[in-house]
């Protein structure tokens, strides 16, 4: 099929099932600005379904690179005031959310990180207040990818850029279920196989998960009232949206105060620009005390050292080894679809709907419940074929959970 016709296929379910679009919404939508024809394909799926309002923010990496290598150093400080506007008409308006990943991983490989730290560090606190009302689904949500042919490139290193961004687009068509006849039935079937395995887990309500494979023994304690939540989420207005697509994951928060043991992350993990390899993490009673990486090592450090919420663990998810993300064999390089292939942890805060009530809660009764507080999110892949997970009970059983890298 042309590539037209899969983008505005692609749109539609982003729109429907992704933000859930209804009559008279703002909707926000981050987007690389080279994606023009995904971009014109979803402002009209929005129109279609009655927005009121389509609100871009453009990226582009070019000029990210530019600006990290040449922009005066007080500059890169001072995140610019009206972009931070654009951010609190989006929170005014109540703003549904569609931010489309398409940037090359390696984009700032080779800048100075204290520039990379300055620059991220500006736009975290920018953002803070659209990332808080997000984790706390006050309005729907959605991240996405686009094929960039520096991305696909490094995806499918031996074919040439259109080939590779040809291949890579299909990949997300096949991940995303637009290659099938009707994605948005597929999606309501998948939604409701990720909320059976959530149930399971909410009904259960266990105390901790024991990971053990090659080069990991970890312990984590989840919070009293966990929810774990796959599929749909709610908005706190009562609209059940997609956050992600793809989304193969169940997951929950971590009781940040009860976490011991040690980790290694099984797929190289893109952030800020560089690719981090082998990161070793040695958590005692919650906190990072040592923490590696064989490759981005700077950048690991960086991550860690954000705020005190950094050095712990917002996010607990399960992914099966057999998922089709994993079978295909390719790493991506990019969180989105490498998070969806494995088991994984998140370093920083926690979703505030990852505990019964959490959305009412202020941050510091979140904080008291054992939700990790902090301004960064950073998953790492953890999860392999070797695998297996326990499950303790609150009188101290050992149930199997995972087994060889999927579900017992
Ligand atoms: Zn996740
Ligand atoms: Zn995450």
């Amino acid at each position: 099929m042309e590539l037209l016709k899969q983008l505005e296929k692609y749109a539609a379910l982003i729109a429907k099932v992704g933000i859930n679009v209804q009559p008279g919404d703002t909707v926000a939508l981050r987007v690389a600005a080279d994606q023009v024809e995904l971009t014109r394909c979803l402002v009209a799926a929005c129109y279609d379904l009655g927005a009121a309002e389509v609100d871009i923010a453009y990226n582009d990496d070019l000029v990210t690179r530019l600006n990290l290598e040449h922009e005066e150093f007080d500059r890169l400080k001072d995140f610019p005031p009206h972009r931070k506007a654009q951010f609190q008409y989006w929170l005014d308006k109540n703003a549904k959310m569609i931010s489309v990943i398409s940037s090359d991983p390696d984009n700032l490989n080779g800048i100075d990180h204290k520039r990379i730290s300055t620059y991220q560090e500006a736009g975290n606190v920018a953002m803070n207040a659209v990332r808080q009302a997000t984790q706390a689904s006050k309005n729907s949500w959605i991240v996405v990818a686009a094929a960039s042919p520096a991305w696909a490139k490094l995806v499918f290193p031996n074919d040439d850029a259109d080939t590779a961004t040809q291949k890579l687009w299909e990949e997300i068509f096949k991940t995303t279920r637009v290659d099938q006849e009707d994605p948005i039935k597929a999606w309501e079937i998948h939604a409701k196989n990720l909320q059976e395995r959530a149930d399971l887990l909410n009904k259960t309500q266990y105390k901790e998960l024991h990971y053990t494979a090659s080069g990991t023994d970890l312990t984590i304690g989840l919070p009293e009232n966990h929810v774990w939540l796959g599929g749909y989420n709610m908005s706190s207005d009562g609209r059940p949206f997609m956050p992600n697509m793809p989304t193969e994951e169940v997951f929950t928060a971590a009781n940040s105060a009860n976490i011991n043991g040690y980790v290694i992350s099984t797929k190289p993990l893109s952030h800020a620009g560089v690719t981090i390899l082998d990161i070793k993490l040695t958590f005692k009673d919650g906190k990072v005390v040592e923490g590696t990486a064989s490759q981005g090592n700077d950048v690991l450090q960086t991550i860690l050292k954000t705020d005190e919420g950094a050095k712990s663990l917002g996010e607990v998810a399960l992914v099966p080894d057999p998922s089709p993300i994993s079978q295909s064999g390719l790493v991506f390089y990019n969180t989105l679809f490498d998070e969806n292939a494995s088991n994984h942890l998140a370093l920083g805060s926690a979703y505030a709907f990852s505990i019964e009530g959490g959305t009412q809660m202020s941050e510091d009764e979140l904080a008291k419940a054992g939700l990790n507080r902090s301004k960064t999110h950073v998953d790492f892949m953890i999860g392999s074929s070797q695998m297996n997970i326990d499950g303790i009970t609150k009188d101290g059983q050992a149930e199997p959970v995972f087994r060889n890298g999927d579900w017992a």
